[in-house]
C-alpha cells in the first residue's frame, strides 16, 4: 500500500503541526463525554475535523482539453475497449452482495434501449428495471437493520440538513448498503446522482428502488465497459444541474471529471475517496500538482482499516470457501501467505473451525505476532506438497508461482483475498498442457497432464467479495465515515482545507465508533478528573495519539 509511504516522507516538523492541530480540535469537545457525542449538532461535528494534511498543499490546477466522447449507440454485451483508459481494477473484480430476489437475465434488452418512468414522472435514470423497486425496498429495509448507526446519524441530523444545497455525484457498488448511505445523504439535505464503481455488483432491485424514490441512478449489473463510462458520463453531464461534492469508490469518476470535464471541479468542495486504488490516485494527483479541490482519505481511517481488513475478512473467508467448494476445514492444513490485517482475520476464522494454520510472512514483526498467535510460519516451499488450502493476503505480486502450483496436491484449493489478481500467478496456469474447466460459477478446475486438480477460486481476484457477502454491519461503519467527511467538506469555512488529501482526525474515527457501540449496548468507562489528568488527555478524546497502531 502506497499510503504510509508517503506519509513517511512527512517532515517532523510537518508532523507536530497535525498534532497540535488536532489538540485543537480536541479542545473544541472538551465539553462532550463520547455519551454526549450523540447530542452532537452538525456545526459542531463540522469542527471536529482539523486539517491533517498528509504533506505540503499544491496550488497547481490540472488542465485537460475538454473532448466529446463518443460513446457506442449500440453497446455490445462485452463491450469496446476503445476508451481512453481501462476501468481499474476495482471495477472488474465482481462483488456479489446479497442475494438479489430478481434475477433479470432473461432480459437481454440493454437498459439503454429501453424508455422507463418513474411513479413520479421522471425518466432521469437509467437502471435495469424500474418495475423491481418495491423487491429493492425490502433489500434496504433488511440493511437498514444492521446500519443502525448510520440511521440514527440521520435521524439526529435530518433537522438540520446539513447537506442542503450538496449536489453529490457517486460512483461506489449500488447495494442495499450503499442505499442506506444515499438515502441518509438525501435525508440530509443532498440531491444524488449516482453510478456504479463495479460492472457487477449493482442490486438492480436496489438501483430500481432509488430510481423510484426520485436519485438518478445509472448502473445496472452486467454493464459493458461502454455501459460503465456511459452512466458516469450520464450523472456528471446533465443539463441544469452540476456536482459541488463527489464520493468515489475506486477514483474512476474522479478521474472521468478530471478528464472530460476539468471545469465542473470550480464548483466541487471536495472528493471523499474510499479506495486503496483511489486514494492512491489522489496522492499521485496531489504529488503532481495536480489535484485542485481538497479530498479525504477514508480508506485509511482506523476504523475503515481495522473493520473493513480484519473484520472484514474474519467473517467472511470462510463464506467464501464453503459457498464455492464446500470445504470442511477441521483438520485441514491452509497456508495463509501474509500476516496482516486481513491474513489475521483469515488465520483467526480457520483456527476456531479447527483448521492447523500456517503462515508465511516477509517481515520479522508480523511473523512474531503469527508464532505468538500460535501459527507455524513457514515458508511456501517448505509445506506446499501437503496443504489441502493455499489462501494470499499480502498485497504483492506472485506470491504464489506455477513452479508453486505445479507442486500441490491433486484436490488443493487456491484463493486470493488479497488486493487484485496479482498475488497468484493465474497466468502462468494458460497453457496448452493445462485444462480448464469450469464447475462452478467463480470455480475453476485446472487439470495437469497427469490428472491433477487444483480448485481455482474466483480466477485469483478477491475471494470474498467474489464469492460472499460482506457484513452489513462493516459496512456501516464505512457508510457512517463517509457521510461524516462529506458534511465536513460540505461545510468546512473556506481555507479550512486546501488542495490536498486529509486523513480523518482520530476525534471522528472515535465518534464512528461511539456511534456504532450503541448496538451492542456497550457501556464506555469515562475518565475522572484525575485520571484524565494523569494520562495528560481530554476526558472526551482523542484517546490514543495519532502514531497509535491499536
Ligand atoms: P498489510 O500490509 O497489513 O498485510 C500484508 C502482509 O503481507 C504484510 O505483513 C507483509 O509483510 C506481508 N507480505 C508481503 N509480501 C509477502 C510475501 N511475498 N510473502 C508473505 N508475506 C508477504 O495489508 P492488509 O491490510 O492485510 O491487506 C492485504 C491485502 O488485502 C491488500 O492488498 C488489501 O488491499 C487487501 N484487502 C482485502 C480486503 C478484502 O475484503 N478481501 C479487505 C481489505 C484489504
Amino acid at each position: 500500500m502506497s499510503e504510509p509511504a508517503v506519509e513517511a516522507k512527512v517532515e517532523v516538523k510537518q508532523a507536530s503541526k497535525e498534532v497540535k492541530e488536532s489538540e485543537n480540535a480536541a479542545e473544541k469537545f472538551s465539553a462532550m463525554t463520547v455519551s454526549k457525542n450523540s447530542e452532537m449538532n452538525m456545526g459542531e461535528l463540522s469542527s471536529v475535523f482539523s486539517a491533517v494534511p498528509t504533506h505540503k498543499p499544491v496550488k497547481k490546477q490540472i488542465q485537460f482539453v475538454e473532448e466529446k466522447q463518443e460513446f457506442s449507440r449500440f453497446p455490445t454485451k462485452t463491450g469496446r475497449r476503445s476508451l481512453s483508459r481501462s476501468i481499474s481494477q476495482s471495477s472488474t473484480d465482481s462483488y456479489s452482495s446479497a442475494a438479489s430476489y430478481t434475477d433479470s437475465s432473461d432480459d437481454e434488452t440493454s437498459p439503454r434501449d429501453k424508455t422507463q418512468i418513474n411513479s413520479k414522472g421522471s425518466s432521469d435514470f437509467c437502471v435495469k428495471n424500474i418495475k423491481q423497486n418495491e423487491f429493492g425496498r425490502r433489500e434496504i429495509e433488511i440493511a437498514e437493520q444492521d446500519m443502525s448507526a448510520l440511521i440514527s446519524l440521520r435521524k439526529r441530523a435530518q433537522s438540520e440538513k446539513p447537506l442542503a444545497g450538496a449536489k453529490i455525484v457517486g460512483c461506489t457498488h449500488i447495494t442495499a448498503q450503499t442505499a442506506v448511505l444515499i438515502e441518509t445523504l438525501v435525508a440530509l439535505g443532498a440531491q444524488c446522482r449516482w453510478t456504479a464503481c463495479n460492472i457487477y455488483s449493482t442490486q438492480n432491485e436496489v438501483a430500481a428502488a432509488l430510481s423510484e424514490t426520485g436519485v438518478a441512478v445509472f448502473a445496472w449489473k452486467g454493464e459493458s465497459e461502454d455501459d460503465f463510462w456511459w452512466c458516469i458520463d450520464r450523472c456528471v453531464n446533465t443539463e441544469g444541474w452540476q456536482p459541488n461534492m463527489i464520493l468515489d469508490d475506486g477514483g474512476d469518476l474522479t478521474h472521468w471529471v478530471y478528464k472530460k470535464y476539468p471545469n465542473v471541479f470550480k464548483k466541487i468542495r471536495g472528493i471523499v475517496e474510499e479506495s486503496v486504488t483511489g486514494v492512491h490516485r489522489l496522492y499521485q494527483l496531489s504529488k503532481a500538482g495536480k489535484l485542485c479541490v481538497p479530498a479525504m482519505n477514508v480508506n485509511d481511517s482506523v476504523t475503515k482499516q481495522k473493520f473493513d481488513n480484519l473484520y472484514c475478512c474474519r467473517e467472511s473467508i470462510l463464506d467464501g470457501l464453503k459457498r464455492t467448494t464446500d470445504v470442511m476445514f477441521g483438520g485441514k492444513q491452509v497456508v495463509v501467505c501474509g500476516y496482516g490485517e486481513v491474513g489475521k482475520g483469515c488465520c483467526a476464522a480457520l483456527k476456531a473451525l479447527g483448521a492447523i494454520v500456517y503462515v508465511t510472512e516477509i517481515d520479522p514483526i508480523c511473523a512474531l505476532q503469527a508464532c505468538m498467535d500460535g501459527f507455524r510460519v513457514v515458508k511456501l516451499n517448505e509445506v506446499i506438497r501437503q496443504v489441502d488450502v493455499i489462501i494470499t493476503c499480502t498485497g504483492n505480486k506472485n506470491v504464489v508461482t506455477r513452479d508453486q502450483l505445479d507442486r500441490m496436491k491433486n484436490g488443493s484449493i487456491v484463493c486470493n483475498m488479497g488486493h487484485s489478481n496479482t498475488e497468484i500467478d493465474v497466468a502462468s496456469l494458460r497453457t496448452p498442457e493445462l485444462t480448464w474447466e469450469r464447475v462452478r460459477s467463480q470455480v475453476d478446475h485446472v487439470i495437469w497432464p497427469d490428472g491433477k486438480r487444483v480448485i481455482l477460486l474466483a480466477e485469483g481476484r478477491l475471494l470474498n467479495l467474489s464469492c460472499s457477502t460482506v457484513p452489513t454491519f462493516v459496512l456501516s461503519i464505512t457508510a457512517t465515515t463517509q457521510a461524516l467527511a462529506l458534511i465536513e467538506l460540505y461545510n468546512a469555512p473556506e481555507g479550512r482545507y486546501k488542495q490536498d488529501v486529509y486523513l480523518l482526525p482520530k476525534k471522528m474515527d472515535e465518534y464512528v465508533a461511539s456511534l456504532h457501540l450503541t448496538t451492542f449496548d456497550a457501556h464506555l468507562t469515562e475518565l475522572t478528573d484525575e485520571q484524565a489528568k494523569y494520562l495528560g488527555l481530554n476526558k472526551n478524546g482523542p484517546f490514543k495519539p495519532n502514531y497509535y497502531r491499536y
